[in-house]
């Protein structure tokens, strides 16, 4: 089970789990005008211009599947929390609760001696659990024990806010049951996907087999799990129609829930699941369950048996024995490319973050983040607020109703930065020295019950949905807040050594990128409290909804990778983000420039460039990205951002600044002749 929040947009997609150190000749991690290529057009391909020489001096290390400013910072900040965690795992009886915690958890995690001499014993009471059931009503009990401790075979049970009263929490059931990146790769028949089809049944085949199958049986078992798999596929809804909350909301009695899938007997799976009473929930894709409905009745106990232990398998690979491991990563080869595994050491502080992120997370911002850091981002949040509202009110196109409505919705958005006020209390959770594989478990247990909990209380507004060390950042449209961890306020987003016009480009572009989300073309659908409500009047949303499309347009023409083009619907919400935070960042730099007292140096060049072009060049910077094209292809059907290099031409494109910045003439690439604008 994983931690949902509901409408939550980062900045990037989170792709734990595929890092690697730079190299001493790596270009330099923060802001140098030694990244720019001087022979490129800065009119013609900006991106070209301000990466150039980074793109030249940069290689994709073997165990990466890109390489980009924020992968440098996870990076760094790895290092950061391994001798946070190598200290905490001396067996000292003095340790805080805190570092016994963190300390064996890593500590057990590193014993790669331990886990290769267990094989997959660990596993085995859960497998055995599953195996033992002698009916499809208590293989439902079985299924409820490994939602809690891990994977989600069928569907996802989680808790959220209700979209029609955000301050409330009720149950979810959600989509869910495949172990392959999306819908697309059951569903499309091009080469690629049926490729990724066949490495997924011999994956399964040989986890099969290592589990103690013979050959034919586990050859047959993963035509089983590819059988589910699909069928499940075939019922969920596209990434795209998800966008859209409408298409989610479902809200309905719980009986009327259990009817839809009468055959899976919901109201055992949720006393199974340990859930608190409760009479409504939201079904985000009832036709979904009737699918589930269908897979239960028309399987059999053993084919049901065998996708739900695969499940189960495929999830706790990466904790068992070698050949479990390697097993796993050829699969994540095929899919992203990577070339070698991460150090054993990366993973486990990955998976410390993941088990005990604000446990670990306590000690990370202690030692790399202080209170001057928080005041001077409060300082920029606030100027980005004050843009939005002015580029909100100068809207030659919204009405003065829905701009009142947009104000309200501004000023009712709330911010996060650093690190949680109310650190998570982890004491109930049991971590023991030499158990790597159930404190896995355990972890993820404790996080599934806490989840579970929450299911008809009032909603905390001070949970954290990232943890401190994250180089990440989002806005929550049930929630109304923009959040950013301490990990990402570091250089090149931000740099306490460069002048305000490459931090506006940076961080300050991130922070106009998340609070543009309360505006785009989901967030614009929730109300100040994060309730699904319409404030807009129906000639503006109009409106909207035309410069929306000018903007998927755009995009839906960029080529990602040989001849795959971007969805510029699934990455609208983002590419709107993108151009909005662009362009009312600019403005707050602009603003804070006209009040410096003295101006005059204000505006003066460094390194021969004006603060507008520094700003460009900053924004560039953060953006500068080597991908794999394996992973390329793989973020077309999942990822709701743009590569690196849209994320810079599409929005400076459409951006009248940029062209002044940098003398563009009419005819030039970088000057759209339709240039697109919604915020
Ligand atoms: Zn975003």
């Amino acid at each position: 089970m994983r931690f949902y929040f509901l409408l939550f947009v980062c900045l990037l997609l989170v792709t734990a789990g595929f890092a690697q150190s730079a190299s001493a000749t790596k270009p330099a991690v923060g802001f140098s005008i030694d990244n720019i290529d001087k022979a490129a057009d800065p009119c013609v391909d900006f991106y070209q211009y301000a990466c150039g020489n980074w793109l030249k001096q940069t290689e994709i290390p073997a165990d990466q599947t890109e390489w980009v400013s924020f992968v440098e910072l996870y990076e760094r900040n790895l290092v950061t929390e391994r001798d946070i965690l190598e200290k905490a795992s001396a067996n000292d009886p003095s340790r805080s609760a805190i570092d016994q915690k963190i300390g064996d958890y890593y500590n057990s995690c590193m014993d790669e001696k331990a886990a290769d001499a267990k094989g997959v014993s660990p596993l085995k009471p859960d497998l055995d659990r599953i195996a033992a059931a002698p009916d499809k009503p208590a293989l439902i009990d079985a299924i409820a024990r490994v939602h809690l401790i891990g994977p989600n075979p069928l569907f996802n049970f989680y808790s959220s806010s209700d979209l029609h009263n955000a301050e409330q929490v009720i149950a979810y059931i959600d989509q869910g049951g495949l172990s392959l990146p999306d819908r697309d790769y059951y569903i499309k028949d091009d080469a690629k996907m049926t490729e990724m089809r066949k490495h997924l049944v011999d994956y399964a085949t040989e986890m099969f087999t290592l589990a103690g199958k013979s050959p034919q049986q586990a050859a047959d078992s993963a035509q089983t799990v590819l059988r589910i798999e699909t069928a499940l596929a075939k019922a969920s809804m596209d990434r795209t129609l998800r966008r859209d909350p409408k298409n989610r909301d479902h809200k309905m009695s719980k009986d009327q829930a259990v009817s839809l899938a009468s055959n899976f007997y919901f109201n055992r799976y949720f006393a199974a699941a340990g859930a608190p009473a409760f009479s409504e929930l939201n079904v985000s894709n009832p036709d979904f369950f009737k699918q589930v409905n269908g897979v239960v009745e028309s399987e059999s106990l053993d084919a049901l048996k065998t996708y739900v232990s695969w499940h189960l398998l495929n999830n706790a690979a990466p904790w068992l024995s070698k050949p479990f491991v390697d097993a796993n990563f050829k699969m994540q080869k095929h899919l992203t490319g990577q070339d070698e595994i991460q150090a054993r050491w990366k993973r486990c502080v990955d998976s410390t973050d993941g088990a005990l992120g604000e446990a670990l997370g306590q000690k990370y911002v202690e030692l790399t983040f202080g209170a001057d850091g928080k005041q001077r981002m409060l300082k920029m949040v606030d100027a980005l607020e004050i843009s939005l509202n002015q580029d909100i009110h100068s809207l030659p196109w919204m009405s003065e109703d829905t701009k009142k409505q947009a104000k309200l919705k501004l000023d009712a958005i709330r911010n996060k930065i650093g690190y949680p006020d109310v650190w998570r209390d982890y004491s109930s959770l049991k971590i023991e020295r030499g158990d790597l594989l159930g404190n896995y478990l355990r972890a993820n247990e404790f996080e599934s019950r806490r989840q579970i909990a929450k299911i008809g209380k009032p909603l905390d507004r001070k949970e954290w949905g990232m943890t401190p060390p994250t180089v990440n950042a989002y806005y929550s449209g049930s929630r109304n807040e923009i959040v950013f961890p301490a990990g990402i306020l570091q250089p090149p987003f931000f740099d306490k050594k460069m002048d305000d016009a490459v931090n506006f480009g940076g961080i300050g572009a991130v922070i106009g990128h998340e609070l543009t989300h309360g505006f785009d073309d989901q967030g614009r659908k929730f109300d100040p409290q994060g309730n699904l409500r319409d404030w807009w009047t129906e000639q503006d949303a109009k409106e909207f909804e035309t410069r929306a499309s000018c903007v998927a347009d755009e995009y839906g023409n960029f080529i990602a990778v040989d001849d795959l083009k971007l969805n510029g619907k699934l990455t609208l919400g983002e590419n709107t983000a993108d151009n909005g935070g662009a362009r009312i960042a600019l403005m707050a730099l602009r603003e804070m420039m006209s009040h410096d007292r003295s101006s005059e140096k204000a505006s003066q060049k460094i390194d021969g460039y004006t603060p507008e072009q520094r700003f460009f060049l900053g924004y560039g910077r953060v953006w500068c990205e080597k991908r794999r094209p394996e992973f390329s292809r793989m973020l077309v059907s999942v990822d709701p951002h743009s590569p690196g290099h849209y994320r810079v031409n599409g929005v400076v494109q459409n951006m009248p600044e940029f062209q002044q910045a940098w003398g563009c003439k009419a005819g030039q690439p970088m000057v759209r002749a339709n240039a697109c604008r919604v915020w």
